[in-house]
């Protein structure tokens, strides 16, 4: 699926849409530059789940996790792993109740979960508002998830 952005209140829009119908264990991995929007997306797909936190960038502690929503939500941004991803313990979060959302996900390589949205957002060279998004599954639940989301987009409009 692909959706183009006029700015950042609809990437909010589509990330709201996106966090109100996940359900547990679901993972969505999040590509792009820096700036393209990644955690400006999980703000909003936090919002979706019912978490009114401020939701800080985890660039240096790798994870963040939010208990108050109607699923926990696991941030995680995996920019600065060097020596792979084996001892950071992320397959717990894979595994767990929650929504996880993986800024950089890619990195994870061979550590990326067998199942997953990905999420990748393209800028506009010639305008630094707009953005294009491509949302693609990866295996039965993820597929699942992004029929869910395609469903409630269509009752938005
Ligand atoms: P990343 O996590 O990918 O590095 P951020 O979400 O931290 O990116 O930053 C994105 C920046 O781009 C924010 O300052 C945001 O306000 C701005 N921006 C402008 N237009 C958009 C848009 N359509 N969607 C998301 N962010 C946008
Ligand atoms: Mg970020």
């Amino acid at each position: 699926m692909e959706i183009r952005i006029n700015n950042p209140e609809e990437t909010e829009t589509i990330a709201k849409i996106i966090g109100s119908v996940a359900d547990p264990g679901d993972t969505i991995i999040l590509s792009g530059d820096l700036g393209a929007g990644k955690t400006t997306m999980t703000k909003g797909i936090a919002l979706g789940l019912g978490i009114d936190q401020m939701i800080k960038s985890p660039t240096y502690t790798i994870i963040r996790e939010y208990q108050q929503g109607r699923l926990p939500l696991y941030h995680m941004d995996v920019y600065r792993i060097e020596n792979g991803a084996d001892d950071l313990g992320l397959d717990e979060y894979f595994e767990g109740d929650g929504l996880s959302v993986v800024e950089w996900g890619k990195l994870l390589g061979e550590f990326l979960p067998a199942d997953y949205v990905d999420i990748t957002i393209e800028k506009d060279p010639e305008d630094m508002e707009k953005r294009k998004l491509r949302i693609q599954a990866f295996g039965k639940k993820s597929e699942q998830f992004l029929s869910r989301i395609q469903q409630k987009m269509e009752e938005s409009v």
